[in-house]
């Protein structure tokens, strides 16, 4: 059975992958020597950033580029996910909400990982309040909404500048929006201090009831491929799928979510990819002044 592992091969993934847990679990400094012959320091940890520059991907016409979103956590689900997409050696982003990282400690330590393992993983910014679910007040006051992502860029610290809209399927990247007019104002707003904000193709559903997905894994790849050969993207060959942590909590559904990704891998040409590098993202990190 052939799995796809994206621009990497399989033992290229698993040395890639080893490597990234080796550097993010050396949290102290190697005991000071003072032998002077002691040999060249090792410089495997400036190596980050060269590994973060190899995973730039060539966007090419053989591919299918898939962007896994995760939306609302840290949440319960949120360990989950995390876990799966590691164990599958896949990308993923997560657009997290600054109040539930502020109100649940150990979510808070789940945002911290997800920013740390990037380039797998970018931590992207979904609001600090997720408008408190009254959109169309948070949407007509755009100081109101500008000022909430930037209190959650305070309390979450995404990678980048890169937002979705709480409650919205609104684009606006390299200037240029597509969005219902209610929100054109806030995009514009985000647009002038560097963000990109990010819709999605295609939605996994779940029940408002209980947070459980609608749809079966298998159906799902079938319309996720469907809408990729027929070109029913916003861009042709990528598709971004939004879904929410908390829809995979339980161990069923968690299960779901592995199987929706082992199922995709079976297709010829996916590649899974992390919205920092869907076309047009310009990656504007934060400003330092934001970080004090
Ligand atoms: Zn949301």
């Amino acid at each position: 059975m052939k799995y796809n592992f994206g621009f990497f091969g399989k033992k290229t993934n698993l040395v890639f992958y080893s490597i990234l847990w080796i550097l993010g679990s050396c949290t102290s400094a190697p005991p000071p020597s003072e032998n002077t012959n002691y040999p060249p320091p090792d410089n495997s940890a400036k190596e980050k950033p060269t590994l973060l520059k190899d995973t730039t991907p060539v966007l090419d016409t053989t591919h299918w580029y898939v962007y896994l979103t995760f939306d609302d956590g840290p949440q319960p689900g949120t360990a989950n996910c995390i876990q799966i997409c590691k164990e599958e050696g896949i990308k993923a982003s997560f657009f997290m909400v600054g109040l539930h990282a502020d109100r649940w400690r150990a979510g808070k330590l789940l945002v911290d990982s997800i920013r740390q393992a990037y380039p797998q993983f970018v931590l992207a910014n979904h609001s600090y309040s997720h408008a408190n679910n009254h959109y169309r007040y948070f949407y007509q006051h755009p100081h109101v909404a500008l000022a909430d992502f930037e209190q959650a860029e305070q309390v979450v610290r995404p990678n980048f500048r890169i937002a979705r809209l709480p409650g919205n399927n609104a684009w606006g990247i390299e200037h240029k929006e597509k969005s219902h007019h209610l929100v054109a104002a806030v995009l514009h707003k985000m647009d002038s201090i560097g963000y990109d904000v990010i819709g999605w193709d295609q939605e996994w559903n779940f029940r408002h009831t209980n947070s459980r997905p609608v749809l079966v894994p298998d159906s799902l790849v079938a319309r996720t491929m469907h809408l990729l050969r027929e070109g029913k993207t916003r861009i042709p060959r990528h598709l971004v799928l939004l879904s929410h942590d908390r829809m995979f909590s339980r161990p069923a559904d968690s299960a779901s979510l592995q199987r929706y990704i082992f199922l995709l891998k079976q297709q010829p040409d996916i590649v899974f990819q992390t919205i920092d590098q869907y076309p047009g993202v310009s990656k504007t990190p934060l400003i330092t002044a934001h970080t004090f």
